[in-house]
Parts: C-alpha cells; sequence; structure tokens
C-alpha cells in the first residue's frame, strides 16, 4: 500500500507550525487510541499512522528530508531514516506529548503498556569538511546513568508498582481515571531493595562509556542525530536516547555550499595570461588542474564528484574552483620596466566578449 503524504495523515498544511502539527497528532492518537477502540485493526491502523507521520513532522531534521524528498527521503541511512514504529516507540512518544503524566494513564493504564524512559543524553560533535564529506565513525565519550551492578529492586508499596496513583475525574472524553506521579517511588513503580555503596538513591552509579557512531555523509550544522537507548538507564524502564548534534568546524581551505565545496584559487597574471598546471586541494587529497591560457579572473572551474556525499544518497556534489588573477603590489625597478614596456600593447588592452559573463551569470550557472 502507498504510503499517505504525512501532512494529509495529520490533516495539517505544508506551513503548519510545531505547535500546530502536535496538536493535530494529539487529537487523533485520543481518536484512534488503542484503548478506545479495542479490537479495531482499522483504528490502530490509523493509530500507527499518525504516530509516524508526527515522529517524522516533529523532528526537524526528518522533516526537511521528508519536505525535500517525500518518504524516499527517510529510507536506511544507518539507522538514521523513518521506518516503521512499533506500539512501544509510540507510547514512549506520549511523554512529550501529553506531558508529564503521559498518556497511557489518561486511558487508565493501558495494560502495562506504558513504559518508562530515562532521560536523553545530549552530545556536541564537531566535524570538519572532510568528515562530512564521506561520513565517518566516530567514538564518543559519554557518562551515562546505569543502574548499578548488584542493585535490587522491590515494588513501591504506596503505588504497587504502577509508578501512579489514580482517582477518577469527569473529562470532555466522558469519566476518565487520571493519574499523578507517586511521590514515594517517583513514577518509578520500584524502590531500591539493596544497593551497592556508590549507588544514589535510585540504584544509578553514573559510567563512562566510548560509544562508536558512524556518522552518514552530508551531515549539516545543527542536524541531530540520535541512537535510542544509548542515554540514561531508568530503574523499570527503558533507556533515554542519545542524541549527536553536528557542528561544522569552521576550519580550513573549503567553504561549504550545500553539497559543494568552493575554493578559492590564487594565480598571477602571467599564469593567467600564459596557462599554467597547477595544485589544488581537493576533500580527497591533491590534484592537477590546468589553467587555460588566457583565463580570466573570476572564471569557475568545477571538479566533479569532489564535493559532499548527499545525506540522502549516493551521489556526491562538487568542488568549485573560483580562480582569481593576483595583482602584484609591489614592483621591482626592473618588473616596472618591463610592465611600463607593455602598458601601450594591444593585447593587453581589457575587451570582454560575450563569453565573459558577469560574476552573477555565473553564479546562477553552477548553482
Ligand atoms: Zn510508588
Amino acid at each position: 500500500m502507498a504510503k499517505r503524504d504525512y501532512y494529509e495523515v495529520l490533516g495539517v498544511s505544508k506551513s503548519a507550525s510545531a505547535d500546530e502539527i502536535k496538536k493535530a497528532y494529539r487529537k487523533l492518537a485520543i481518536q484512534y487510541h488503542p484503548d478506545k477502540n479495542p479490537d479495531n485493526p482499522e483504528a490502530e491502523d490509523k493509530f500507527k499512522e499518525a504516530a509516524e507521520a508526527y515522529e517524522v513532522l516533529s523532528n526537524p531534521e526528518k522533516k526537511a528530508r521528508y519536505d525535500q524528498y517525500g518518504h524516499q527521503g527517510l529510507g536506511g541511512n544507518g539507522g538514521f531514516g523513518g521506518g516503521g514504529m512499533n506500539m512501544e516507540d509510540i507510547f514512549s512518544q506520549f511523554g512529550d506529548i501529553f506531558g508529564g503524566g503521559g498518556f497511557g494513564s489518561f486511558f487508565g493504564g493501558g495494560g502495562g503498556r506504558r513504559t518508562k524512559k530515562g532521560t536523553n543524553l545530549r552530545v556536541k560533535l564537531k566535524l570538519n569538511l572532510q568528515e562530512i564529506a564521506n561520513g565517518v565513525e566516530k567514538k564518543i565519550k559519554v557518562k551515562r546513568h546505569v543502574v548499578a551492578p548488584g542493585v535490587t529492586f522491590k515494588n513501591c508499596s504506596a503505588c504497587q508498582g504502577s509508578g501512579q496513583v489514580k482517582k477518577v475525574v469527569n473529562t470532555m472524553l466522558g469519566q476518565m481515571v487520571s493519574a499523578s506521579t507517586c511521590t514515594v517511588c517517583g513514577g518509578a513503580g520500584q524502590i531500591v531493595d539493596k544497593k551497592p555503596a556508590d549507588a544514589d538513591s535510585r540504584g544509578l552509579v553514573i559510567k563512562e562509556e566510548v560509544i562508536s557512531i558512524n556518522i552518514p555523509g552530508g551531515v549539516g550544522e545543527g542536524m541531530q542525530l540520535s541512537m535510542s537507548g544509548k542515554g540514561n538507564e531508568i530503574p523499570g524502564g527503558i533507556p533515554g536516547d542519545l542524541l549527536i548534534v553536528i557542528e561544522e568546524a569552521e576550519e580550513g581551505v573549503f567553504q561549504r555550499e550545500g553539497n559543494n565545496v568552493i575554493y578559492d584559487l590564487h594565480i598571477s597574471f602571467i599564469q593567467a595570461a600564459l596557462g599554467d598546471s597547477v595544485e589544488v586541494p581537493t576533500i580527497d587529497g591533491k590534484v592537477k588542474i590546468k589553467i587555460d591560457p588566457g583565463t580570466q579572473s573570476g572564471k569557475m572551474l568545477r571538479l566533479k564528484g569532489k564535493g559532499i556525499k548527499d545525506i540522502n544518497g549516493y551521489s556526491r556534489g562538487d568542488q568549485l574552483i573560483m580562480v582569481n588573477v593576483w595583482t602584484p603590489t609591489q614592483l621591482s625597478r626592473e618588473e616596472r620596466a618591463i610592465l611600463e614596456g607593455l602598458k601601450n600593447s594591444e593585447n593587453f588592452k581589457p575587451d570582454p566578449g560575450k563569453q565573459d559573463k558577469s560574476f552573477f551569470d555565473k553564479m546562477k550557472e553552477f548553482f
């Protein structure tokens, strides 16, 4: 079955704000929630479809990819893609949507379906253009809360292990069970029975871990990758996620323009007039390029496929070389004499033809 457009699924326009997207999803999640539609596979499909749409449209990186490339833009990519969601994923999303109490509790629990999740860890990762261009494997040192070895838990007697204290309230949807977080166990449902001396009251210790992550080629400044389950652990729940925020290092000789890299080449006017062979750096190492005799300043040369890998596919951008003709700023007596001799030479008078496009025309041609 062909996938429906995510905006259509949520019934919002492409220009909808994050808040509007959230509201639309919340409405559908309530409408199609399995607890309200028992044994209704159609409702379950709608519920999952909405959750998947929200998962993508609420994540700026995924949304941008979806806006540009549609469903195809979300496949694969080393585990960072969209893909199907299982019920556990969906319910773990609800902490965000419905606030503290969670959504499961809104409907009276839903038979232990609600899974507690540890907090997310966020790290910044600085990458240079070369790493961004081809993708790179990085090792990141993180300090995570993990359940201490040897710690044992027992059910919290205040909430009988549910983590919530319930009461019946009247709402717009009829009589509902409202729940608030148990103050004794902090919502964990369990309290520490025995623990090693170095563990905190929740039975957690801080552990430094080195985590290896494959960064796909083509990531950009501010993009966020997530590794599920590599965040903080929580007793009786699933661990949070490790969020990796990409930063582009501003060093080096290249400038990034989308998936292309731009390099400024300076040549002398003698090289420009006579032609030459010069070495230029690329992301993959140095290459020799030919400067034609009569090259004008501002000429753009293109090295195909020497740019940055596309995050969604297998293509690669180009390296654009902007040729700048360098005018000498000081001259010796002899140099001056030679140039004075050429001053009135017919060939040295500027005579731009039609093929000498303006800078702006060239930019249009190249991007
Ligand atoms: Zn409790």
